[in-house]
């Protein structure tokens, strides 16, 4: 993401975009690798060497707060951030723990309404297993 487009992102949902908060925003919301906050704090981190590990978790938060941002734990005890924001599903490798967008159409989810008893929030199909060789 541009600077100038995440500097807006931000200010039209309210959170001062200090140059560290824009630097954060722009490598996250652009990415489609599903990074965790450590993954962003050291990407953020090679541009701007003084950025705080607590600057970094809050302003991941805050995105999340403001809808720009989706928090996913596709594995027990790994959070990591989605910007893509429209159903999709995941593939999780098993080998590397790289996680990949699936299209929403191209696996076939029943209904999940009319579940007695539950009232679903979210739902996605969560794959695992391994890339062939190429
Ligand atoms: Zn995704």
């Amino acid at each position: 993401m541009h600077p100038v487009d995440a500097t807006q992102a931000l200010v039209a949902r309210g959170i001062q975009p200090s140059a560290q908060r824009v630097a954060v925003a722009g490598f996250v919301l652009d990415s489609t690798e599903h990074p965790s906050a450590d993954v962003v704090f050291a990407r953020v981190k090679q541009s701007h060497p003084n950025v705080s590990r607590a600057t970094v978790y809050n302003t991941l938060n805050a995105l999340v707060r403001v809808g720009l941002l989706r928090e996913l734990v596709l594995s027990e005890g790994r959070v990591v951030f989605d910007p893509k924001l429209a159903p999709h599903h995941h593939f999780v490798d098993d080998d590397t723990g790289a996680i990949t967008d699936i299209p929403w159409d191209k696996i076939p989810v029943g209904p999940v309404d009319g579940l007695p008893g539950l009232v679903v929030r979210e739902h996605q199909v969560v794959l695992r297993g391994r890339r062939l060789p190429t």
